[in-house]
């Protein structure tokens, strides 16, 4: 910290602020968790025309995954902050008596915040209520990939919360990397495996312990034995919101071969009733973040049997909803990330291959089955590792607080959401305190036999 920049100086402000300890008290936590609602609802219209110029969303869309989100998230944290930040009595064993034993949770300190740009707002502003109602001070630093977003939280933040607690930086790379120099007390970062491995190594300089929240390819399993014309019609809007832009859209589908024709018929209905017949033009239906994304995901469409969709609109940044049938294994499209409109459909012979497959692949961030039968239900539960599973449905799990969110393998580490987000952001101390009546001596020296039988019986 050898610079006065800005960044360090506003590190420092937070730093400062959290000694003197004015974050700690439950009535500063609930103070700035009102305000950040009040943030919100005051400026709904402004977050949805922002979020509309950085990825064409829907005003629907944007209250439903972002604005109403974090509002819901501020409601179920207010309710149980007192319960949460209680400390938690534990037994104390025979050696230790007479004596009490306690877990407090308590703040971690001053806590970076790297926001991603696909749901810019819900994935800055759901770490950094976590942060709070864990009485933290936070810096929040958002993707420069949505700009309007960034713009908005920046400008609007320090008119409605503390300003010596709580900060957003601008900025991209070089800000982040400027940012990754500092002994901050947590990271949570939100974004790509590359990023998440620059921010890792970087962490390990001060031992910052780090959440990664990433992505990964998420299969989502047809069985044949299963309601086609729900599943095709919640597999289309968990693809197809936010023009497949979502770490836990389902990124590929595999479908028993029985039924892939009737499941392809219903596919093409249901994206006709949610978006028209001419998706590229509906108001409900995304554009791709920016000139790169739109080229990356329209490359993979080269070679490929594209039996849905595949139209695109340069000047929109538009790839209409898309589907590849049976794709090559080695192709980019089944190698990487698609997080685009790209669905490809791989056909299995039964749902144990799709098993096989999945299991053979890095841990994903969701995986998702359609299926009535329970052996089926049981057996993706009790076999497949990923960081949450949907069982008929897709992504609805997101709407749980109770329900931790986060990834396991190369999808990431740490969980939020709820009292997980409280969690991540606490330390968990362990607190004992003895009485002085009543003092068995015989831990102390000097050492008998009859002191070690006495100790092997208590132990
Ligand atoms: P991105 O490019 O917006 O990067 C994320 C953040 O990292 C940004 O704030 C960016 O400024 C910062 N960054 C970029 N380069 C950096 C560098 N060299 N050093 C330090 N920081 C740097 O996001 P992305 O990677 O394009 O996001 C897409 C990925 O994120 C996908 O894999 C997706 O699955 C994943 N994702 C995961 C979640 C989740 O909650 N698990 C949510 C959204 C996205």
């Amino acid at each position: 910290m050898s610079q006065n920049t800005p960044i360090v100086q506003a590190f420092e402000r937070l730093q400062q602020t959290f000694q003197l300890g004015k974050t700690r008290t439950y009535a500063w936590r609930k103070s700035q968790l009102e305000a950040l609602q009040r943030l919100l609802t005051e400026n709904e219209q402004a977050f949805c025309n922002a979020l509309a110029e950085d990825l064409g969303k829907s005003q629907s869309e944007a209250f439903t995954t972002e604005i109403g989100f974090l509002l819901s998230d501020i409601k179920h944290t207010k309710k149980h902050l007192k319960q949460w930040m209680k400390p938690v009595r534990v037994s104390t064993p025979i050696v230790a008596q007479p004596g009490r034993s306690f877990i407090q949770p308590e703040p971690l300190g001053t806590v970076l915040i790297i926001g991603a740009w696909n749901y810019p707002v819900q994935l800055s502003l759901a770490p950094y209520i976590a942060a709070l109602a864990a009485g933290n001070c936070a810096l929040l630093k958002p993707s420069e990939l949505s700009p309007a977003s960034s713009a908005l939280m920046a400008s609007l933040v320090p008119r409605y919360l503390d300003g010596d607690a709580i900060s957003v930086i601008e900025g991209g790379k070089e800000e982040a990397a400027e940012l990754l120099t500092l002994p901050f007390d947590h990271i949570f970062y939100t974004g790509g495996d590359r990023v998440g491995k620059i921010v890792m190594q970087a962490a390990a300089n001060h031992l910052t312990p780090v959440t990664l929240e990433l992505g990964g390819k998420s299969p989502c399993i047809i069985d044949s034995e299963t309601d086609l014309a729900v599943s095709a019609r919640r597999v289309v809007w968990g693809k197809w919101t936010n023009a497949g832009q979502t770490c836990i859209a389902p990124d590929y589908l595999l479908v028993e071969r029985s039924v892939t024709r009737e499941f392809l018929l219903l596919l093409e209905q249901e994206i006709a009733r949610q978006f028209g017949t001419q998706p590229l033009t509906s108001k409900d239906y995304g554009r791709i973040v920016n000139r790169t994304h739109f080229d990356r995901l329209r490359g993979y469409l080269q070679q490929q049997n594209v039996v849905m969709g595949g139209q695109v609109d340069e000047s929109s940044l538009r790839i209409a909803p898309t589907v590849v049938l049976n794709p090559d294994i080695d192709s980019p499209v089944m190698q990487e990330e698609i997080f685009g409109p790209v669905m490809p459909l791989l056909e299995v012979s039964s749902v144990q291959e799709a098993f096989d497959f999945v299991k053979r692949r890095p841990k994903p961030l969701a995986a998702y089955l359609f299926s009535h039968r329970q052996s089926v239900q049981q057996q993706i539960v009790g076999e497949v590792s990923a960081g949450s599973i949907c069982i008929n449905d897709v992504m609805m799990f997101m709407a749980n607080p109770e329900l931790p969110f986060g990834g396991t393998g190369f999808s990431g580490m740490g969980r939020y959401h709820g009292k997980f987000g409280f969690d991540t952001f606490s330390h968990h101390k362990s607190v004992m305190k003895r009485s002085f009546w009543f003092d068995v001596a015989i831990r102390y020296a000097p050492s008998s036999a009859r002191k070690r039988y006495l100790l092997k019986k208590l132990l």
